[in-house]
């Protein structure tokens, strides 16, 4: 309890899946919280089962691949809650179509969304973290961002550079006290999976490339996010963290 106490979070995506158990766990954890994502009724429905928690939150819709969408987050966030010391640019999409059937279209979509949603998030928050003294930023890449997945050029090449993007910010914003770093979750059952997971020759398949033998869950990932959020981590910065059951250590 309290290992975030006295904090504000802005999380993205997380109506459900990772973000969802991210925004659970800080609101536990004692922080107040800023969650959004695209899917309005469902981000509202996270806010009720924080408050009913005793958590203190507010929900708001925001396409991350918007500047505007960006800039009205932030003032909200300031508005309600004065400061922002954490930023879980958690929301990603997922298009694991092979290379040669991609389209320019589909391809600056997954870039957009996944990467430069970052860059913004970044642009906008961090002038507040400098405000506040420092903060914490939490960039939610993959274990695609680690290596070269099959049949998901544009999403392993889109998560590739959430990884770096997020070491450059960690070497440019460390002398305001600013940490980033990367997480790279492994095979994980949410709602991006949900199909996946109903083929049983899939789960057997991502059961083979996982040593610790069991899927992933948000919780799973979300204690990595606590912890590299929290103070705990206070000295670690521009590093990645896989949460993978192993998948990356072969
Ligand atoms: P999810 O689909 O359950 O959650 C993603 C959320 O992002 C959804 O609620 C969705 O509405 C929201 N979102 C999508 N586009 C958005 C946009 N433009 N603006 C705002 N919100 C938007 O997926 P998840 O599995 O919880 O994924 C969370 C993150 O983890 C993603 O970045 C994903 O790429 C990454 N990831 C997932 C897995 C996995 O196995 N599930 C593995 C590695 C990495």
């Amino acid at each position: 309890m309290d290992r975030l106490k006295g904090k504000v979070a802005i999380i993205t995506g997380a109506a459900g899946g990772m973000g969802k158990a991210d925004a659970l766990l800080f609101a536990k954890e004692g922080a107040k919280v800023v969650i959004t994502d695209l899917q309005e009724e469902k981000i509202q429905e996270v806010v009720k089962e924080i408050e009913t928690l005793g958590g203190e939150a507010i929900g708001l819709k925001h396409n991350v691949a918007s500047e505007e969408d960006w800039v009205s987050v932030v003032d909200a966030a300031i508005a309600k809650f004065g400061q922002i010391n954490i930023l879980v640019n958690n929301a990603g999409i997922s298009d694991a179509v092979p290379f040669l059937d991609q389209t320019v279209e589909r391809w600056e979509r997954t870039m957009t969304v996944n990467v430069t949603s970052i860059f913004l998030g970044q642009k906008y928050v961090i002038p507040h973290m400098i405000e506040a003294g420092g903060g914490s930023i939490v960039n939610i890449s993959s274990i695609a961002g680690l290596t070269g997945g099959s049949g998901a050029g544009p999403y392993t090449a889109s998560k590739g550079a959430v990884r770096m993007l997020t070491k450059a910010t960690a070497v440019d914003y460390a002398k305001h006290n600013i940490r980033a770093n990367s997480i790279h979750p492994g095979y994980i059952e949410t709602p991006m999976t949900v199909d996946l997971m109903k083929d049983e020759q899939m789960v057997q398949w991502f059961l083979m490339q996982t040593p610790l033998p069991r899927l992933g869950k948000p919780e799973d990932i979300a204690q990595g996010v606590l912890f590299l959020a929290s103070d705990e981590s206070s000295y670690i910065t521009g590093v990645e963290l896989p949460i993978d059951g192993g998948y990356y250590a072969k």
